[in-house]
């Protein structure tokens, strides 16, 4: 198709809108950074006044190809001129095809698609709890999480997030949740006990196997493996969020791999479609007790978002980003290390897998990640918080070598303005 072909928008420069109208029309339920980005390319985006940035958040850890990749560009174009939504009335090549590839590269048997996060977390609790009835002979099932968890927004992940700051003023949260802390091996058993003895019986324990909100933790191994065994005595599910490790995020497809085990059901989202909104739950046979009509998404696994996450699905494989990651990784965690050996007072430990990396404050400093965050992006790369003493690396899984330099040095710049 050519240019002039296409319909022309009505333009508004971006600079002639400010944040204060911006705020006039749209809820405030974020806190914004008072830049308007316009455009991006690869790992760097530009404001409304044409300033540069390189972006280590990439849309929270959810642009997994950068900005404008040629495969995103070509699929969506493709995709839109040739079919993008008909509804789960009908087969489609593209969800069919996108299916195949999850469970070729995981531990799963099938998929379901949906649109986000907390939707695919929230199909993860209805297959559990169907489970639970209809197979274990739990009248009230329970799913165990962790604290400091995050699995979205809705009222039933609120509920299964472990953070009162997400649940306040939204009660009454949804039956059927228990919290253990993460990486205890100790508590969850006492947990499962006291659960056991109060006749709850525990359906299902959700976890992320690196907890990305609550400050990039990764999980432990022998934690892992222990959950795993007694799930495998107990016929309890065991439920990876993977929406924000998953999609090779951490040098792995999914974040499990770096635990050594394999849940029975897991759930997608932010890198899965480069940024092109979709989630999907994925589970092993054994408990895809879904029948039709137990559970529907309008948008799910339409042609358009299914097509287009099976290119990035494709690049991911085909440009072996798994091995960027992993080497840029360790190229960033090194950097961060003599970055919190130049400053120990204030910088107490780099932790992370692959691309998903915090740089955690100590409890002493008076800086929090917001005031590092905000000095960053004036010396040019933008980062996110993970929590109050955590500032978390997420760039896209195709940042080069020099692009991990560059912002490095910058992060150093703004560090240096605050000291
Ligand atoms: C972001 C996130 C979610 C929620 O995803 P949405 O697409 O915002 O609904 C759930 N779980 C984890 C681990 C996340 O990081």
């Amino acid at each position: 198709m050519s240019p002039e072909t296409l319909v022309q928008l009505p333009t508004t420069s971006p600079s002639e809108f400010s944040p204060t109208d911006f705020d006039t029309y749209v809820m405030s339920t974020y806190g914004r950074y008072a830049i308007t980005l316009d455009r991006g390319e690869g790992c760097r985006v530009w404001d409304s006044n044409g300033r540069e940035y390189l972006d280590f958040v990439a849309g929270i850890a959810t642009c997994t190809l950068g900005h404008a990749h040629p495969a995103m560009v070509e699929a969506v174009t493709q995709q839109i001129q040739k079919l993008h939504h008909v509804s789960n009335l009908y087969y489609t090549q593209e969800q069919g095809e996108l299916a195949k590839w999850l469970v070729e590269h995981s531990c799963a048997d099938r998929a379901f698609f949906c649109n986000s996060g907390a939707e695919a977390n929230e199909g993860a609790i209805k297959l559990a709890r169907k489970y639970a009835h209809t197979v274990l002979g739990i009248q009230s099932p329970v799913i165990i999480t962790a604290h400091a968890s995050f699995h979205g927004r809705t009222l039933a992940t609120i509920t299964a997030t472990g953070q009162p700051k997400y649940q306040k003023n939204f009660n009454p949260l949804m039956p059927g949740f228990y919290y253990v802390p993460y990486n205890d091996i100790g508590a969850l058993e006492e947990a499962i006990g006291i659960l056991d003895q109060n006749e709850r019986q525990v359906a299902a324990i959700l976890l992320e196997a690196l907890q990305g909100e609550g400050g990039v933790r990764p999980g432990d191994v022998a934690y892992f493996q222990r959950i795993r065994e007694i799930c495998n005595e107990k016929g309890i599910l065991l439920i990876a969020d993977e929406v924000q490790v998953g999609m090779g995020r951490t040098g792995k497809y999914w974040g499990y791999e770096n635990l050594g085990i394999e849940p029975d059901i897991f759930t997608s989202a932010k890198g899965l479609g480069g940024g092109i909104p979709i989630g999907a739950m994925l589970c092993k046979s054994f408990c895809d007790v879904f029948q039709p009509g137990d559970h529907a998404s309008t948008f799910g696994g339409n042609p358009f978002a299914t097509g287009v996450a099976l290119a990035v699905c494709r690049t991911l494989e085909q440009e072996n980003l798994l091995d960027n990651v992993q080497a840029r990784g360790e190229q960033l965690r090194s950097g961060l290390r003599a970055l919190a050996e130049q400053y120990p007072k204030l910088i107490a430990e780099v932790r992370g897998w692959g691309l998903i990396n915090g740089l955690v404050l100590s409890p002493e400093a008076e800086l929090t990640s917001a005031d590092v965050v905000k000095a960053a992006i004036e010396a040019g790369v933008l980062l996110v918080p993970a929590g109050p003493k955590v500032v978390r690396f997420v760039p896209p899984l195709t940042v080069s070598e020099a692009e991990i330099d560059q912002a490095l040095a910058a992060v150093s710049q703004g560090l240096a303005t605050l000291t």
